[in-house]
């Protein structure tokens, strides 16, 4: 089996699907946001350099994200391929994925801007086990999040500001890629805007 690309806007839904589909697939989940989160706050260099740019919700320079995917695809737990979630997120990075490893499928989450929002600014994580919640759509359960532990954590650039700069990085450089994976025939769209339980059945099949 080789590696998936989750696809879409920011807050679409990719988090949430790859811990879905992670119980099928047995794949690991490469989120090049959350590696950046944990450099920043480690304080290391690749994060004093990322920083400035995800606190404005711009995008990281491509040689930053694609030294740290080289060295990800590395670890023991890739070898069967991983699920990519927020990455590639330009042309050049898809390019140099060709590269690195075989793609088989790259799931579109197809949801309209006036949704994201709303999805972003009630975002909430497990900040024990990473379990991603929404205020409405997806709260934590009364008894508390399943891993028995629940910290709430709410990300910095998750604000009605930085949402609209992330969108527009999203439109200008991200989007081309549904043509460019279109062409080479791996692009599965899905209607995003739907119940989470109804998306995973939707890309689980496209797996199948
Ligand atoms: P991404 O990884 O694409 O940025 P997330 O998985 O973190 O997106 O989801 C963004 C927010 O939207 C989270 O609060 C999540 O609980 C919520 N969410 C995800 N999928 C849906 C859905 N189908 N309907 C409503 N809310 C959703
Ligand atoms: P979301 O999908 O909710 O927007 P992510 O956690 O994927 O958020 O990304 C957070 C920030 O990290 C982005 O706004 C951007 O600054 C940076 N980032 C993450 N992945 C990439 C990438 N592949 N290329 C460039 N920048 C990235």
């Amino acid at each position: 089996m080789g590696s998936i690309v989750l696809f879409g806007p920011p807050g679409a839904g990719k988090g949430t699907q790859a811990q879905r589909i992670m119980e099928h697939t047995g794949l690991p989940q490469v989120s090049t946001g959350d590696m950046l989160r944990a450099a920043v706050k480690e304080g290391s260099p690749i994060g004093l350099e990322a920083k400035s740019y995800m606190d404005r919700g711009a995008l990281v320079p491509d040689d930053v994200i694609l030294g740290l995917i080289e060295d990800r695809i590395t670890h023991a737990d890739a070898v069967n391929g991983v699920m990519f979630d927020g990455f590639p997120r330009t042309i050049p990075q898809a390019e140099a994925l060709q590269n690195l490893t075989e793609i088989t499928h790259v799931l579109a989450i197809d949801v309209p801007d006036e949704r994201i929002v709303e999805r972003i600014c009630g975002r909430s994580t497990c900040g024990t086990c990473g379990t991603v919640y929404h205020d409405t759509f997806n709260p934590v359960p009364p008894s508390g999040c399943s891993c028995g532990s629940y910290v709430e954590k709410r990300r910095k650039d998750d604000n009605a500001d930085t949402v609209l700069t992330r969108l527009s990085a999203y439109h200008d450089q991200t989007s081309p890629l549904a043509d460019w994976y279109d062409a080479i025939g791996l692009f599965h769209p899905v209607n995003g805007d739907r119940d989470i339980a109804e998306i995973t059945e939707d890309l689980l099949e496209l797996l199948n």
